[in-house]
C-alpha cells in the first residue's frame, strides 16, 4: 500500500555551551551549539529525525528554510524516493525557485541537509538497519544510483564509481566484521578548546591520554606566543611514555599508519586547528612558526572556498612536514571536487549538515576515494559525532576499503541528548552502531527538545 509524508515540525534547539568555552577557537569566540531539527510523519509507522547543526543566532532562519524545503515533500511516496535517493536528491535540491537563494551554498542548503537526512534516517528505520548498513548492503549499481552526481562527472563518472564500488564489493563482509570488532579510529578536539585555561588543557589532555586516545587536536590562531606556549605543554604530556596507562602497549610511531604524522616517542599525534582566520601568506608564515610542536596537519588555515589559497599553503607546508586539512564548511561537493583537482588538501573533513545530506556526501566519499585523499570527517558540536560514523563506516566497507589512516573527529559534549548516542570503545575508537531502529542516529530525546527550544528556556 503506499504510503505520503503526511507532515513535518522543525525545532530550534541552542545548548547554552558559550557559558563554558566549549566550542571555542579563533573564530568563533562564543558558540552556542544547535540544531535545525526536522521531523518527517507519514500516514503510517514510520518518522524520520533530521538535522543540520549551527552554533546560535540564525538558527531559526534555517528552521524557516527547512519548512519551506520540507512543505514540498507531503503527499509523495517515501518509497518512490528509496528506489532512488540520487534522484530524490535531485529533486529535492532543484526547486527553481528555492534554488535562487542558493544554489547549493548557504542557508538553504544547511536546510537541505537537514530533510535529506531525514529521509535518510526513514529510509534506514523502515528497512530495520543503521543508515551505515543500509548503504554497505546496497550493490554497487544501487549505491551510484542514491549518490548526487550533477556537476562531478569531469571528475567522477558513474561508471568510474561503478567499477571501483564493484572491486571492493568482494571484502565488505570481512571489513564489516573487523570494523565491529576494532572500531573506527578517532581523534579527540574537546582537550585543545581556545577558551581553556593551560590548567584546564592539561587536566584534560592527561585524562584524554588515560583514556586511550592519541590523536589530539588544538585550536590555534587568536596569539602565536600562546599556540607555542599550549602546544610545547600539550607535546610534553602526550610525548610522555609516564602519561599513558601502565602496561598497554603504545602505538610504533614508525608504523604505516603513522607514517608522515610527526608522531612523538608514545605515537601520539598533534593536529591543530585555525578555523579560518588567516590569510594566504600569514597562515603559511604562522604554520612554520609552529613548526617546533610537530603537526600533522593545519585545519581550515584561510577562507573556506579559497581552492587555489588552500594549494598554495599545501606546497608552502609540504617541505616541514606539514599537511593542510579543510571540509568543515566546504559548500558543497563542487569545492571538494576542486580540492582534489588542485591538490590542495591532504584531508578532507567532509561534513554530515554542511554537506546536502547523505546523497551528496557519497559523491565526495567517491571522489577522495578516486584521488586518494583521506577522509576524516569533521565532528564535535551537537549531533555532528552521532552522523559521521555512519559516513566513515561507509567509506571504509564499501568505497575506499581502508581506514587505519583515517581518523573521525570526536568530542565529548552533549551525547546524552541522542536516542541513539555514539561512544567510545577503550581503545578511543568509534563503537559500530548497530540498533536496528536507529537509523542515522540522529533522533534526539524529546525532553530535549524541549527543554532546550529557543525562545523558551528560562
Ligand atoms: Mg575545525
Amino acid at each position: 500500500m503506499p504510503g505520503k509524508f503526511t507532515r513535518f515540525e522543525t525545532h530550534d534547539v541552542r545548548f547554552p555551551t558559550s557559558l563554558t568555552g566549549d566550542g571555542t577557537d579563533a573564530m568563533n569566540t562564543d558558540c552556542d551549539y544547535s540544531a535545525a531539527y526536522v521531523v518527517l510523519y507519514t500516514d503510517y509507522d514510520l518518522v524520520g529525525h533530521g538535522m543540520t547543526f549551527t552554533i546560535g543566532r540564525g538558527t531559526e532562519i534555517v528552521c524557516h528554510a527547512i519548512q519551506v524545503l520540507a512543505k514540498r515533500l507531503i503527499g509523495r511516496d517515501p518509497e518512490e524516493f528509496f528506489a532512488n535517493m540520487g534522484q530524490a536528491w535531485d529533486w529535492m535540491s532543484g526547486d527553481s525557485q528555492l534554488r535562487w537563494i542558493g544554489p547549493e551554498k548557504g542557508i538553504i542548503h544547511l536546510a537541505l541537509a537537514a530533510v535529506n537526512n531525514a529521509v535518510w534516517d526513514m529510509f534506514a528505520k523502515s528497512r530495520k538497519k543503521p543508515l551505515w548498513k543500509l548503504i554497505v548492503d546496497m550493490t554497487p549499481e544501487e549505491l551510484v544510483n542514491a549518490t548526487a552526481f550533477r556537476y562531478i562527472t569531469d571528475a567522477l563518472t558513474r561508471e568510474e564509481a561503478l567499477a571501483m564500488l564493484k572491486a571492493k564489493e568482494g571484502g565488505k563482509r570481512e571489513r564489516e566484521a573487523y570494523v565491529k570488532e576494532v572500531g573506527y579510529p578517532a581523534y579527540i578536539t574537546s582537550a585543545g578548546w581556545l577558551g581553556y585555561s593551560d590548567d584546564k588543557v592539561a587536566h584534560l589532555t592527561k585524562e584524554a591520554v588515560q583514556a586511550g586516545w592519541t590523536h589530539f587536536k588544538m585550536k590555534v590562531g587568536a596569539s602565536l606566543e600562546d599556540d607555542l606556549r599550549r602546544g610545547k605543554l600539550i607535546r610534553s604530556i602526550i610525548d610522555d611514555p609516564k602519561n599513558y596507562p601502565a602496561g598497554k602497549p603504545l602505538p610504533d610511531p614508525n608504523s604505516p599508519e603513522l607514517k608522515g604524522r610527526n608522531a612523538g616517542p608514545t605515537g601520539a599525534v598533534l593536529m591543530i586547528d585555525a578555523n579560518q582566520v588567516w590569510d594566504v601568506e600569514e597562515a603559511i608564515r604562522y604554520v612554520k612558526a609552529l613548526e617546533e610542536i610537530r603537526p600533522w596537519f593545519i585545519e581550515e588555515p584561510t577562507a573556506p572556498d579559497d581552492i587555489l589559497g588552500h594549494a598554495a599553503i599545501r606546497k608552502a607546508l609540504a617541505p616541514y612536514g606539514i599537511g593542510v586539512a579543510t571540509g568543515e564548511h566546504a559548500l558543497n561537493r563542487m569545492t571538494f571536487k576542486q580540492l582534489f583537482q588542485a591538490e590542495a588538501v591532504d584531508i578532507a573533513q567532509i561534513d554530515a549538515c554542511r554537506l546536502g545530506g547523505v546523497s551528496e556526501v557519497l559523491g565526495v566519499l567517491l571522489m577522495a576515494a578516486k584521488f586518494g585523499v583521506l577522509v576524516c570527517p569533521h565532528a564535535g558540536g551537537v549531533g555532528l559525532c552521532e552522523h559521521v560514523i555512519h559516513l566513515s563506516l561507509i567509506d571504509y566497507i564499501a568505497i575506499s576499503g581502508s581506514m587505519e589512516r583515517n581518523v573521525i573527529e570526536y568530542s565529548s559534549h552533549l551525547h546524552e541528548h541522542f536516542v541513539y548516542p555514539c561512544s567510545i570503545n577503550g581503545k578511543g575508537r568509534y563503537v559500530v552502531p548497530e540498533n536496528e531502529n536507529g537509523g542515522y542516529s540522529t533522533e534526539m530525546h524529546p525532553q530535549s527538545i524541549a527543554e532546550y527550544e529557543f525562545p523558551g528556556r528560562g
